[in-house]
């Protein structure tokens, strides 16, 4: 079967519960957005692979730095987003989260 064949599987055929090795190395328990298991090799005593372990620590950086600036959950107020404005601001200019985060806190201000 090809690659292109196997990517055309429904997500009934998908295997849910991550397989733990891929021939001789322990494989990455990321699920990719096609629903197939990565086949990287996980990182030595860990669960993920070196880019998805990179991926899961900026994203919990940037859920921490939420956290941290006490940014409101909704965005849809007019008020809300001036005060989530300021808050990222200020988290900037403080130090508290980096560029990288504020930028994408902004993006979500301005999808919002
Ligand atoms: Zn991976």
């Amino acid at each position: 079967m090809s690659e292109r064949a196997a990517n055309k599987e429904t997500p009934a055929n998908v295997q849910c519960a991550p397989e733990l090795w891929y021939g001789y190395y322990r494989r990455c328990h990321h699920f990719l957005k096609n629903g197939r298991q990565c086949k990287a090799p996980a990182l030595k005593g860990g669960a993920l692979c070196y880019r998805h372990e990179a991926q899961a620590a900026i994203a919990a950086r940037h859920e921490r730095s939420v956290r941290q600036l006490g940014l409101p959950e909704r965005l849809v107020d007019p008020r809300k987003r001036l005060e989530a404005l300021s808050r990222i601001m200020h988290g900037l200019l403080t130090g508290e989260i980096d560029q990288r985060t504020a930028g994408r806190l902004l993006v979500r201000v301005q999808v919002a």
